[in-house]
């Protein structure tokens, strides 16, 4: 990668552009470290595991009723059955069942020999120590085969993936109690800003609170990272290139915001660029424009913008596909749905837009969006509404209400309209 501190004339990049750019240069860390079940949620698995046994592994009932071998159904006929004895979840019933027998049988047991079917207990009558069923009672049902879920052998989880609850059940139904995963993402992050002014202190003139840290911790917050706050840098060229140095060293990934846009002072770029290679774009989206990315020793740099709303679109369309990428996740896309848009929209045509929105679920495949608020972005009032990006291309010269948009929603859960 080469150092390309843009001139202006330099043309726009598309946000496909740059995220090729960014996919095609990370390769995902491929140490695995072993990661008991109970601190797995979230976490990318690196090997298959394979069931060490089957899964149920022996027959059991799926109802509570009564066990009999069904050559002592009589069709078209009712007829009653000895009781033997119970077999519970866990407790399995010891002995074998006669002609003339059955078991009182709950959900979970073990099947005893020689039953194969049970009845639930709404469709059979107690009297005393016999068992009544009723005509045409079904044979065969109800049992749950050995290696109905999983057979001995299988591979329960085919690597990579993020596991979700559902798969931490499934090891543990295996009994598997370690995974082997990949292993986490070391990130520091910095703001820079001579403005900045951390949370505690009085707001000097000029001054602001530094929200960035907040915000980006929040976004970098997930399983397979190890996140640390780096703090405020201030405006020095000698202290961001210690501090890019210092943080490039302990970290897998470093990511700054601010100072990345072509007003700031030279030195930034400059910086970035002694220390590394480093490409600085200029994006064709709004908001977002500026973006640093490329490599600092081992480590990978991100240099967001420092606008509130560009932080949370460029981390959202950059930042986190490369570190899914560099966590080894599968590939997979955001979520986008069609929505009817209920307010204007004002855009020119050049840029690609994020507009800030909050998106409704009208009914099932029904969906309506409206603006968040202004879409300044120094707005955190309006981020923090927003519940989705509304995405407009390049050439889109505005939306009138009514109109369809293609809304990118940040969770999976909306509101009713
Ligand atoms: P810059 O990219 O440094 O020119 O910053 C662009 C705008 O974002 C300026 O208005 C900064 O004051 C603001 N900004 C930069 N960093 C932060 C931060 N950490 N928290 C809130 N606003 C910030
Ligand atoms: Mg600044």
């Amino acid at each position: 990668m080469t150092n390309l501190c843009y001139p202006s004339h330099k043309p726009l990049l598309s946000a496909e552009q740059a995220l090729e750019r960014i996919a095609s240069a990370i390769i995902p860390l491929s140490e695995t470290e072993t990661v008991a079940l109970s601190d797995a949620l979230g976490r990318v698995i690196a090997e298959s595991p394979q069931a060490p046994q089957d899964i149920p592994p022996q027959a059991n009932a799926a109802m509570d009723g009564y066990g009999l071998n069904s050559a002592q159904i009589l069709p078209s006929q009712t007829f009653r059955l000895h009781v033997v004895g119970t077999a519970w979840a866990g407790q399995p019933f010891v002995g074998e069942l006669a002609d003339g027998e059955c078991v009182r049988i709950f959900t979970g047991a073990v099947v005893p020999d020689g039953v194969d079917s049970v009845v639930q207990q709404e469709q059979v009558d107690r009297d005393g120590e016999f068992a009544l069923f009723g005509a045409d009672c079904p044979a065969g049902r109800n049992v749950r085969a050995i290696g109905s879920d999983v057979h001995r052998g299988d591979t329960l989880i085919s690597a990579p993936k993020k596991l979700t609850a559902s798969d931490l059940a499934l090891l543990a139904g295996a009994g598997i109690a370690d995974i082997r995963a990949r292993r986490r993402l070391n990130i520091g992050f910095f703001s820079t800003g001579d403005e900045l002014t951390p949370l505690g202190e009085p707001l000097g003139r000029g001054k602001i609170y530094d929200s960035n840290r907040y915000l980006l911790s929040g976004l970098l917050a997930d399983a397979n990272h190890r996140v640390v706050d780096l703090g405020i840098v201030r405006d020095d060229p000698a202290l961001l290139e210690q501090t890019l140095l210092d943080a490039a060293d302990r970290f897998d990934v470093v990511l700054s915001t601010g100072g990345a846009s072509v007003g700031d002072a030279d030195y930034v770029q400059e910086t970035l660029a002694k220390c590394g290679q480093v490409e600085f774009w200029k994006l064709a989206i709004k908001p977002g424009k500026p973006l640093a990315f490329g490599k600092i020793g081992a480590s990978w740099f991100f240099g967001l913008p420092g606008n509130p709303a560009a932080v949370l679109v460029t981390f959202r369309k950059f930042v986190a596909p490369a570190l899914r990428q560099l966590a080894g996740e599968p590939a997979a896309g955001p979520l986008q749905l069609l929505a009817r848009c209920d307010s204007r929209l004002k855009k020119s045509a050049g840029r690609q837009e994020y507009q800030r929105g909050i998106v409704s679920q009208i009914a099932p495949g029904q969906y309506a969006v409206k603006l968040a608020g202004g879409q300044e972005s120094h707005q955190l009032t309006v981020a923090s509404h927003a519940n989705c990006f509304i995405v407009l291309d390049a050439d889109c010269a505005g939306v009138k209400p009514g109109e369809s948009v293609i809304v990118e929603p940040f969770s999976t859960n909306l509101p009713p309209l």
